[in-house]
């Protein structure tokens, strides 16, 4: 299996893999390699881009630079309540600084994504990655980057050294702000950067709703957009159709069978099916957190169920209310309601405790499980036979045309033998993203062939809509970048300036 196959089923094969240490080692490597201008480099911070190309370039012949072994916490002795900023290196992962804030400082905490413990802060947060808190572009400034030119370029206020007073808190620095051209960009390696830590507040509980009628999913939109612009709903929603949420929670909830009941895994998973009819019993649910002091919570608590209450069932869940409602249950798991709501507690605890700033593998390892892996390690997943692809739309906050649309896409799967497994999720106080999949068998040449047609058919039917993706897959650049568009013109111009021999990440979200 070549190291850059995934669970996309696309992948380019690579010259050679180099795993610099240091930043002066990137800028060796980068002068050094650079001189032949032959073999571009491909960075990836732990390249588990899953479902968008993981370690795949989008060219052939790519030096991957395998940025994972730089996996420092660069100012770990700073990093206080009064200095909620971590400087890190790429390889830094999400379980890594979780663990580090949880011995160290537990008062803080910082944007998790439902990507398992092992994937990065910086990889995510380049390619515009969505965390509970909001974008993850929105955690990340002062960067440390290496340019195409071997020229090491900081932003912000780091550019004044590292010993500046203002070098890790003001993000913005003086003059133009060149972050954003690293976000999405192919301009240079990243090579460290500052990542907004959060305070934990007194009282942080999480909001699970049950939508009644599946009609009425463009007014719980609209309603939840207006909690958010209020300021009621702190995190980011996400609200999962009914084969997403299933396909999450299924595999926590027959393992608590097998293992705490003693079911066979047949029988694990026929009793499963009754225990996702109670847990998320209809076509839409959704996950939000809402944090802050005991009568802020109080009174959004109040607002939400009195806004949303009739439309959905409203759950608000805490850990104690998790832990006492599973010791009850568990204890009485010979009475079969009993047991369903222990497993449904066991499969949904790390979903929620996600949404508090928790980093859970639970979701890989559903998928893993899905698919008869033998075993859940998610460092397999890219040679698993499960096949993953993401088409992520950017929505506006408007829930009649995001019905529409969700209506279309779904038209359009089902033509091709497909279910779509989608989450709605609410970043911002005027923004939505579609996170939508399509599961299938990699093993399986014909399952692979007709996934990539119907993805290629679900992005057509968004660009058709006057829509565009806000992420892309390596094997979607030539269909989201165009040479007669004056906007890619421009990106492809500042690449002369930053990497004008084209060595780094060619193709990827510029012109080739
Ligand atoms: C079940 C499931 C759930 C998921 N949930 C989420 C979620 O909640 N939120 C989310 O955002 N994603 C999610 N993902 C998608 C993806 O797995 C994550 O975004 C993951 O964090 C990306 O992998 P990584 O962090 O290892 O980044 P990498 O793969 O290392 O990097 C991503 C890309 O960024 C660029 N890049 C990386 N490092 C550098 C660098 N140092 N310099 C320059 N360019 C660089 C490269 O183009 C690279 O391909 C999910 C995937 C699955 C299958």
């Amino acid at each position: 299996m070549s190291a850059s196959s995934n669970v996309t089923g696309f992948h380019q094969r690579l010259a050679m893999v180099l795993s610099p240490r240091s930043t002066s080692e990137v800028q060796a490597l980068v002068r050094e390699h650079g001189q032949d201008k032959t073999t571009p480099f491909y960075p990836i911070s732990k390249g588990h881009n899953w479902g968008y190309g993981s370690r795949s370039p989008v060219t052939e012949g790519n030096t991957l630079v395998d940025l994972s072994g730089m996996n420092r916490i660069r100012n770990a002795e700073a990093i206080s309540v009064d200095h909620p900023i971590a400087v890190i290196e790429p390889g830094v992962t999400q379980g890594q600084l979780h663990d580090f804030l949880a011995e160290h400082c537990p008062e803080l905490t910082f944007n998790v994504t439902g990507a398992g413990r092992a994937t990065s802060l910086i990889g995510c947060a380049l390619d515009r990655g969505v965390g509970y808190f909001g974008p993850r572009r929105e955690d990340l400034f002062g960067l440390e980057i290496v340019t195409g030119t071997s020229e090491i370029l900081k932003t912000g206020f780091r550019r004044l050294g590292e010993d500046s007073p203002l070098a890790h808190l003001h993000p913005d620095g003086l003059g133009p702000i060149l972050d954003g051209l690293f976000f999405q960009g192919n301009f240079g390696i990243v090579t460290s950067a500052c990542l907004r830590l959060r305070p934990r507040r007194p009282r942080e509980v999480a909001v699970s709703l049950s939508l009644h009628r599946t009609q009425d999913l463009g007014e719980l939109i609209n309603r939840l957009a207006r909690l958010k612009r209020d300021g009621l709903l702190t995190s980011v929603t996400h609200i999962g159709n009914r084969a997403r949420n299933h396909s999450t929670l299924t595999y926590g909830i027959a393992e608590y069978l097998e293992t705490a009941c003693g079911r066979s895994p047949s029988q694990a998973l026929a009793e499963s099916e009754q225990v996702l009819n109670l847990l998320a019993p209809n076509e839409w649910a959704s996950l939000a957190a809402v944090t802050g002091n005991h009568g802020q919570v109080r009174a959004a608590l109040r607002e939400i169920r009195q806004r949303i209450g009739k439309l959905a069932r409203v759950m608000v869940v805490t850990d104690r209310l998790l832990d006492v409602g599973f010791a009850v249950t568990h204890a009485l798991r010979f009475l079969p309601i009993a047991r369903a709501n222990a497993a449904a507690i066991h499969a949904m605890r790390p979903l929620h405790q996600l949404a508090l700033g928790t980093p859970t593998d639970l979701p890989i390892q559903n998928l893993m499980w899905q698919f008869g892996h033998p075993n859940l390690d998610v460092e397999e997943f890219d040679s698993s036979k499960c096949g993953v692809l993401f088409i992520s739309p950017a929505l506006p906050l408007d829930g009649a045309l995001v019905m529409d649309v969700v209506a279309g896409m779904e038209r359009i799967a089902e033509e091709h033998g497909h279910r779509l497994y989608m989450t709605l999720n609410i970043e911002t106080a005027t923004s939505l993203v579609a996170v939508i999949n399509l599961l299938f068998d990699r093993s399986e040449d014909e399952q692979t062939t007709r996934a990539h047609r119907c993805a290629d058919a679900l992005l057509a039917y968004v660009q058709e809509r006057g829509l565009s993706p806000y992420r892309a897959r390596v094997d979607m650049m030539d269909k989201i970048v165009s040479a007669d568009d004056p906007y890619w013109q421009t990106v492809r111009k500042l690449k002369q300036v930053f990497d004008p021999d084209n060595i780094i990440a060619p193709g990827r979200y510029n012109l080739p």
